[in-house]
């Protein structure tokens, strides 16, 4: 009695083999996703990190920290990378792109191979695999698997990257020279509905509020090329052409959230699921695998410690992620904008944040800023976010971090940095009310501005009131629509019940 579909014999447990594109706020998710598997599906889970990364996780999070479970366990296989002298700075995205692409295929074989022949584990029955580690549906072809993609992303990000290739195909990218870079905040509207004939035209997007209209400024940052070669811009158009070949595609969002566009998504794609926001999906997993985190620097939770000796909703969080850097200038500007804004600040400075030497704050802000400013290097960012003391974010708009903090009722000052950020910061400022967006050449008076507007100004409590009630919506599509969706995607794709 084997299920044709899956090759799952009588009452084994399914096997899910579960790969990150490698680097945090993809893993992040993915961890999560896994554990969901592991819990709610009964799945047997293999977990497939880099060395590279591996290596880090250990480092952070102690010599054991990655010990799962009989049922639950951790895999490596190189990034295909040259070796490198440091362990804790994060990579180059594009140059990861190209190297798991190129050469991540033939260790994944070999080790699906190996798990299979080790026996001691249920044959791999399915791969959930990273939207940009789209080699993976190869092995899943040769060895007739169901696959199901996992893209990261916001889905309105993900919707503005599977345009690339018809963007290229009008002409529009790459840029046909600099001036067209400068003027690329010129309106040409995108309509999102698909239905309604989605194009790019000069002609505005009409009143009708089903259309988002995209400028070219707005859209991932991949596509403000001149360069006709441009890796980063045929590396989307071929990711996400693939994509058309998995069993399933997974996004890290709510329908309530973003039923537009994940309805225009499904027009032309495989079976789409909304199962977001997964960090609220997990709060109800059992504590065996709560232990398993995935940070790849060492969390500071004396931070928590100090918000709980702050006033609700007092502190500003400021936070850009994993793969930002900002020069020396901007760190200065952001410092003393929070400075002169007068309110109490979190601000996580990641080792490798500021481009050159390591970010240097000047004493005089330290001296001004002593007791109301903590500073930490990694936090445990989704407790902070949870944390009553916080009262806003300023953010690179990353989607795990926008996710978490519209989860959790905290407004946005949005300071969008790469790829499809610039897409979130749009929909967080014009499409969910949540978010006000800082130029990108960073100055403090506006830095100070914004923060006391956000804070403690009657704009700030507009975007905490709709905040709020994403928060509400986040926490009900938890329980109801993104539960049945996993569910959906466990039995009808993963398991080939239906
Ligand atoms: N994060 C964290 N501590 C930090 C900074 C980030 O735990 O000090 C986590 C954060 O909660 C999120 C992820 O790292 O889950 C960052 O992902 P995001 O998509 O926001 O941005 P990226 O790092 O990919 O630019």
């Amino acid at each position: 009695n084997k299920n044709p579909q899956t090759g799952i014999m009588g009452a084994q447990k399914p096997h899910a083999i579960c790969i990150p594109f490698p680097a945090q706020g993809h893993i992040n998710p993915m961890l999560k996703l896994a554990k969901l598997l592991h819990d709610e599906g009964d799945f047997h889970v293999t977990f497939v990190n880099t060395e590279y990364n591996h290596r880090r996780l250990l480092k952070a999070r102690g010599a054991n920290a990655l010990d799962g479970l009989p049922t639950f366990r951790f895999e490596t296989i190189p990034d295909g990378l040259p070796p490198s002298e440091t362990v804790d700075a994060t990579q180059d995205i594009p140059s990861l792109c190209d190297s798991t692409t190129t050469t991540c295929l033939a260790p994944f074989k070999k080790l699906i191979a190996r798990l299979n022949e080790a026996g001691d584990a249920p044959p791999v029955s399915c791969i959930v695999s990273d939207g940009v580690m789209s080699f993976t549906l190869d092995a899943a072809a040769e060895l007739g698997l169901p696959e199901v993609l996992f893209w990261t992303t916001s889905a309105c990000g993900f919707y503005a990257y599977t345009q690339f290739e018809k963007i290229k195909i009008m002409g529009y990218a790459p840029l046909k020279g600099t001036w067209m870079l400068y003027y690329s905040n010129i309106t040409y509207s995108l309509y999102i509905h698909d239905r309604l004939n989605q194009r790019i035209s000069r002609h505005g997007g009409g009143r009708n509020p089903r259309h988002e209209r995209h400028t070219l400024e707005r859209h991932p940052s991949f596509i403000r090329t001149t360069d006709p070669d441009d890796f980063m811009l045929r590396f989307i158009s071929q990711e996400t052409t693939r994509a058309k070949r998995a069993s399933a595609i997974i996004l890290n969002t709510f329908d309530a959230l973003e039923q537009d566009v994940l309805e225009a998504l499904s027009a032309f794609l495989p079976p789409t699921y909304a199962v977001g926001p997964l960090h609220l999906l997990e709060t109800g997993l059992t504590d065996r695998l709560d232990r398993l985190g995935s940070n790849l620097w060492k969390e500071e939770p004396e931070c928590l410690n100090w918000l709980d000796s702050q006033e609700p909703g007092s502190v500003v969080y400021v936070n850009f992620g994993s793969i930002t850097v900002m020069t020396p200038g901007q760190l200065t500007e952001f410092a003393w904008g929070l400075a002169n804004s007068g309110q109490c600040f979190l601000w996580v400075i990641r080792p490798d944040l500021v481009s050159g030497d390591n970010a240097v704050l000047e004493p005089e802000f330290l001296e001004e800023t002593r007791g109301r400013g903590r500073m930490a290097s990694w936090c445990p960012q989704e407790r902070v976010l949870r944390h009553p003391a916080v009262g806003g974010f300023l953010t690179h708009s990353g989607w795990n971090s926008t996710l978490e903090s519209v989860s959790n009722g905290v407004p946005m000052i949005c300071w969008p940095f790469f790829a499809e950020q610039q897409t979130n910061c749009r929909y967080c400022c014009n499409q969910w009310g949540v978010g006000k967006e800082i130029g990108g050449d960073v100055k403090r008076d506006e830095v100070e501005k914004q923060v006391r507007s956000l804070m403690v100004g009657e704009e700030g409590e507009g975007m905490r009131r709709r905040a709020a009630e994403w928060k509400k919506l986040a926490a009900e599509a938890a329980k109801g629509a993104s539960r049945r969706n996993l569910r959906r995607v466990i039995d009808e794709v993963l398991l080939g019940k239906v």
